[in-house]
């Protein structure tokens, strides 16, 4: 393999093989060792032989290892080329909200905050396989959910008319077909609507800790001392089954159209082709889950606002300031020419301008979410015209440095308690977070830099977190 360092932060894997387009990596020297030490520079590659490949197959400097394409990767096929669940991820639009709040961090005492994590645990079923407290009786909501995505759940009152706005895509994705996905995920996904999901997904109370950017900030409602709440999870055990059948049924697809896997976490089919379409209808089903499930945890975040402060949520602000995916498959325009953008692990940043850009975003371009871990700094970005090569996207998260494994093993207590800071956080025992303490993730702060330095974001706001509930 052939990493060519071409101008600051910005490697070129050149072309070898199979391969039908260079890989682009976007990643400074003090990440580069630690991108080496996995596959993730051998995956992009492999991406990279995909029939219908365009432009250049990119690495974020968030990326590490996953199934099929690295997370932190960014892969766009042509009309004519495929579609690959390995690109799009397990847990299909996975993303990221942000609500801002009118509420001083300074005036909510610790044990408030502590009330507040409480009660939205209460209202927010959290961990692996936990049930809705929503009731679907008969499966109308999610089925309404399916085909209309976050809007459905606004409508029967779970949020605001102004959170669809500041939602990419508005919430929904068109070509959403439950004929594509199996009883199973359908089972799954009746049952898990508003629920966090495990692990890495979480609900946290931060603070804003510094504004780079007055205006964007105002804009954003993200003033300094600010409480702000992130959340992120995504499609659950839905999106999960439907990646679990696809990457099993797209196996056979790709051999009966002749393509060449290079490895099955690629599995893949044209876009045009039944089984390609099939995937498509079925994702758009877990991408629209997603956005609902992400709206329904608002809603109850905001009903343990209002019990735990006393007052009508609309008067403590929490507006949502945005929502984007970043494990998705979508039809974009780049360059005049329409092509399928697989982001794994990444997030899409629209420059000032765009005309996808929510209108009340189109001067600053919509902010980007960009989590750090639980005892670290997250960021607001935006993104430039400078990001063109990477269509439009940034880094998702800091992203992992050290397996789940390693982590429960090598990590002490002390230096656990000593990396969270004093975040409060809802495990009763420390040893259950171990997998997901902040050393278990890259630096954020230089993950950002990175693209800063290019000029690909600009940093918005820095948010530090307070109190996080960890699924
Ligand atoms: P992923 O979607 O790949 O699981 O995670 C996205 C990113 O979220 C990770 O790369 C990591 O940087 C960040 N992250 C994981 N856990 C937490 C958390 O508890 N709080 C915050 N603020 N960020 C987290
Ligand atoms: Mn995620
Ligand atoms: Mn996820």
């Amino acid at each position: 393999m052939d990493l060519f360092k071409e101008s600051l932060n910005r490697y070129r894997l050149r072309r070898t093989g199979e391969m039908q387009v260079d890989g682009l990596v976007f990643i400074n020297e003090h990440l580069l060792p630690l991108v080496k030490r996995d596959k993730s520079l051998e995956q992009l590659c492999a991406a990279a032989s995909l029939p219908g490949v365009v432009g250049h197959v990119c690495g974020m400097p968030d990326i590490h290892e996953g199934f099929g394409l690295p997370i932190g990767g960014v892969m766009a096929t042509a009309e004519g080329g495929v579609i690959s669940a390995g690109a799009v991820g397990m847990d299909i639009n996975c993303g990221v909200r942000l609500l801002n709040t009118n509420i001083q961090a300074k005036e909510v005492p610790i044990p408030v905050l502590r009330k507040l994590l409480q009660k939205i645990e209460e209202y927010v079923p959290t961990g692996i396989g936990k049930k809705s407290k929503h009731r679907d009786m008969d499966g109308k909501i999610f089925e309404s959910v399916i085909y209309q995505g976050a809007g459905s759940l606004i409508e029967r009152g779970c949020g605001w008319s102004d959170d669809l706005k500041n939602t990419e895509e508005k919430g929904f994705l068109s070509g959403a077909s439950l004929e594509a996905v199996s009883r199973k995920a359908c089972e799954r996904g009746k049952e898990q609507l508003g629920t966090l999901g495990g692990g890495n997904h979480f609900i946290e109370v931060q603070i804003v800790e510094e504004v780079y950017s007055r205006v964007e900030g105002d804009l954003f409602g993200l003033l300094p001392g600010m409480l702000a709440v992130m959340i992120h999870t995504g499609s659950r055990g839905f999106g999960h089954q439907i990646c679990t059948d696809y990457s099993r049924s797209l196996l056979g697809a790709a051999k009966r159209h002749g393509i060449d896997l290079p490895n099955r976490g690629l599995a893949c089919a044209p876009v045009d082709s039944k089984e390609g379409r099939d995937y498509y209808a079925a994702m758009a089903c877990a991408v629209n889950y997603a956005f609902a499930n992400r709206q329904m945890i608002t809603h109850d975040v905001r009903r343990a606002f209002g019990d735990v402060f006393g007052c009508p949520p609309e008067t403590l602000g929490l507006k949502l300031v945005y929502d984007v995916a970043h494990n998705i498959a979508k039809w974009e325009k780049h360059n005049g020419k329409k092509i399928l953008v697989h982001r794994k692990g990444a997030t899409r940043a629209l420059p000032p301008g765009h005309p996808q850009n929510p209108p009340s975003y189109i001067e600053t371009g919509h902010p980007v979410l960009v989590p750090g871990s639980m005892g670290t700094a997250s960021y607001v970005l935006t993104g430039t015209e400078k990001a063109t090569e990477s269509f439009y996207s940034a880094n998702h998260g800091a992203g992992r440095k050290m397996s789940r494994k390693s982590a429960i093993k090598e990590i002490s207590r002390d230096q656990f308690e000593s990396s969270m800071m004093g975040v409060l956080y809802n495990s009763r025992n420390y040893k259950e977070l171990l997998d997901e303490a902040p050393v278990a993730y890259k630096d954020i702060d230089q993950v950002v830099e990175t693209l800063v330095a290019i000029g690909m974001v600009r940093k918005i706001a820095r948010l530090r977190p307070l109190g996080v509930i960890k699924g």
